[in-house]
């Protein structure tokens, strides 16, 4: 939210309001040069639902997501903003989806495809638990496809 006179990047907001349409309109002020302006931010209306495997749908927590991150890359070299960044990511394309219910293994692929770029023993961890292998041979065709696409 630029100021429209000088340009910075940051102000802070000395008065919001909601308005009829949906929107959320906010008197701000340039944090350099002093002047206020007017900003319409669109509110989010709705809320994103996880439909789980079992078919149990529940509200998406960006939080638990971000804590099963966080547990699938402990005392890996992958810092807590690569993460957050990630999980930032993910809820950006859920939110652009038209429909707001989501299943877990779309929310699962969303993560992993990020993950994968960041560290792979993390990704793995990951996969074994959003993908529930059931067996030793599903974890190892994970592993295989893994190491065949690094060495591409
Ligand atoms: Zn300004």
């Amino acid at each position: 939210m630029r100021c429209p006179f000088c340009a910075h990047a940051q102000s802070k907001v000395v008065d919001s309001r909601d308005t009829s349409d949906f929107r959320i309109r906010r008197r701000r002020e340039c944090l350099k040069c002093a002047k206020r302006f007017t900003t319409f931010e669109d509110v989010q209306l709705e809320e994103i639902t996880v439909i789980k495997k079992d078919g149990r749908r529940e509200p998406f927590d960006r939080n638990k997501l971000l804590a099963g991150l966080m547990r699938a890359c402990e005392k890996r070299p992958v810092p807590r903003l690569v993460v957050e960044k990630i999980v930032e990511a993910v809820e950006q394309r859920l939110r652009k989806r038209p429909h707001k219910e989501v299943p877990t293994t779309l929310i699962g692929e969303l993560v992993m495809e990020r993950l994968k770029k960041a560290d792979q023993v993390a990704y793995i961890r990951f996969a074994s638990v959003y993908r529930s292998f059931t067996d030793i041979d599903s974890f190892e065709k994970a592993l295989h496809a893994l190491k065949k696409a690094a060495r591409k």
